[in-house]
């Protein structure tokens, strides 16, 4: 079977001066944008409240109409960006709003949405989405060029994505220019057709688990070690995160080291996505079933804990990756419930223990006796899941939140590209490449 379906490819940029102006110029429009429209909500939905009669914009077009209106009072300077640039601030403004209302209505699942806050200069992301214009690939593979901002050089050469579009196997839909620490990207969103297999006859399970001492841990007793480099990394961005403790509040030196553990931070994540990439291809390439973790995402970010918030978001990568790489190869992708103590249930007898404190390493059943690497022990657990749900019937056990195909995996591998509120740089398929932070 052949299948459209929606892909990232992301390049990091190496622009002039004049461009990173120009670049900076266009998020810095969206994030006004984003914040001038909240402001205006806020202020309606206060003369609401106090009961006048006015018009609350809440949809794009709304916002949008409303914008048109007031743009050359609020910020005369708007024609200096294209105006896709206002049109993403108040695109993810309009996401943002509608979450929340959907979250009040139960209309969305998950944890409770708070109302959208202002965009803050250093905390927000900064990305700006063009849908329209001159995007393209240039031949020469190491440059795109982009409406208004024009021509740019790019680090890594882009002909994975060129081909595919000289080819007419991909069709560009979008472009979006995201800076992470001091480093600007360009994500393609492309519609690729791919050859997706309808049947698998693969019955083997694994489950994964995701540590820190090692990037993962597989059911079969396999331990995926972590990259060297990322070894080096850690040390460095555990020393930075001590540096930064000392430092004086506003002190300029406070400023040099939060810009360092920034960069320091999107390296770990880079080289750790790109080893997670890897292992996600050889899974659903070569396995039937793929058992992972269920997170509590929400509680992620709030994590003091360096090494489990590591740990945690490599598990989250990892099921993002998983859920449409399944896809792609016709194997299964099974999520965990969240509740299912993987990490303190004895994976030979069922025994389960009571408290589990991260520091321990080694799981010891009290019941039966069994030792094991706490990880290993986790996989186990994950994949006898499976396992033991396939000997009662399948269909009959998807109530105790264990199943989730692969259909809705690809769903969820399709959902994040939808707009600027998503991330873009989590998107890709391509990772940077040859470049140091
Ligand atoms: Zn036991």
């Amino acid at each position: 079977m052949r299948a459209i379906v929606i892909q990232g490819y992301q390049f990091a940029l190496d622009p002039t001066p004049r461009q990173q102006g120009s670049l900076a110029s266009h998020t810095g429009g969206a994030r006004f944008s984003y914040n001038w429209g909240l402001e205006l909500v806020t202020t309606r939905l206060a003369q609401r409240r106090a009961g006048q009669d006015v018009q609350l914009p809440w949809t794009l077009a709304e916002l949008r109409r409303e914008w048109n209106r007031a743009k050359d009072e609020v910020a005369p300077w708007w024609p200096e960006n294209s105006k896709e640039a206002y049109n993403s601030g108040l695109d993810a403004l309009a996401r943002a709003l509608k979450n929340w209302s959907d979250s009040r209505s139960g209309r969305r699942k998950g944890r409770p949405m708070g109302f959208p806050r202002r965009r803050k200069k250093h905390h927000a992301r900064v990305a700006c989405r063009f849908t329209t214009g001159q995007i393209k690939v240039l031949p020469s593979r190491k440059h795109v060029q982009l409406p208004r901002i024009g021509v740019l050089k790019t680090h890594e050469s882009t002909r994975k994505l060129a081909r595919r579009l000289e080819q007419g196997s991909a069709r560009s839909l979008a472009a979006t220019i995201s800076r992470r620490a001091d480093r600007w990207f360009v994500s393609f969103t492309v519609e690729v057709e791919r050859a997706i297999p309808t049947s698998n006859r693969r019955t083997s399970v694994v489950g994964v688990d995701v540590g820190v001492r090692h990037l993962a841990v597989l059911s079969t007793g396999q331990t995926i070690p972590n990259p060297r480099v990322l070894e080096q990394s850690l040390r460095r961005f555990r020393r930075l995160n001590r540096e930064m403790a000392r430092r004086m509040p506003s002190s300029r030196r406070r400023s040099w080291t939060r810009r360092r553990l920034a960069r320091t931070h999107t390296r770990v994540a880079n080289i750790r996505r790109d080893a997670l990439h890897k292992l996600t291809t050889t899974l659903a390439a070569e396995q039937g079933t793929v058992v992972v973790e269920q997170l509590n995402v929400a509680g992620l970010l709030r994590n003091r804990h360096l090494a489990r918030a590591i740990a945690d978001t490599g598990m989250a990568e990892l099921r993002r990756l998983l859920g449409y790489k399944t896809t792609w190869y016709g194997s299964r992708l099974v999520v965990a419930d969240r509740f299912y103590p993987s990490s303190k249930t004895c994976s030979r007898c069922g025994w389960v223990k009571a408290k589990l404190t991260l520091a321990e390493r080694t799981f010891i059943c009290e019941a039966c006796g069994l030792v094991m690497d706490r990880d290993l022990n986790a996989a186990r657990n994950l994949a006898k899941l499976v396992q033991s749900v396939a000997q009662s019937g399948w269909e009959t056990q998807t109530a105790r939140g264990a199943d989730r195909g692969t259909q809705l995996a690809g769903q969820v591998a399709m959902k994040r590209e939808a707009g600027t509120g998503s991330c873009p740089g989590e998107t890709g398929t391509v990772q940077p490449q040859g470049w140091t932070a």
